[in-house]
């Protein structure tokens, strides 16, 4: 398993930015046709001819939908949110910015 610096992507379903691929079953970089699971929403992307994320075409995600590979590693994926999201709770919970203060108060002379 290898992961593998790809140029600057965005998933074509929800716009995550990609830079990197890893396959478990090839040390090789991901080529074109070769599919990609993004990590942010679970929904696979295709490399198109000039190695940019594509949605996948009917054929393929029948291709997809029957593949055991793209369900297990679908279902990584499922086991992988549900850990991010309780990894996540914690700093949405904790968040304790919302006061403001200003370090240097000038003493205004109250004119009354
Ligand atoms: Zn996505």
């Amino acid at each position: 398993m290898k992961t593998h610096i790809t140029h600057k992507d965005c998933c074509a379903w929800c716009g995550h930015t990609v830079d990197r691929a890893t396959s478990k079953e090839t040390d090789d970089p991901p080529g074109v046709g070769d599919l990609s699971l993004c990590l942010e929403c679970g929904e696979w992307n295709v490399f198109d001819d000039g190695l940019h994320l594509r949605v996948p075409t009917d054929e393929e995600f029948d291709e997809i939908g029957t593949s055991p590979k793209c369900m297990e590693a679908r279902a990584k994926w499922t086991e992988f949110k549900r850990w991010r999201d309780e990894q996540r709770e914690p700093t949405i919970t904790s968040c304790d910015n919302g006061t403001e203060t200003s370090q240097n108060q000038t003493s205004d002379q109250n004119n009354s």
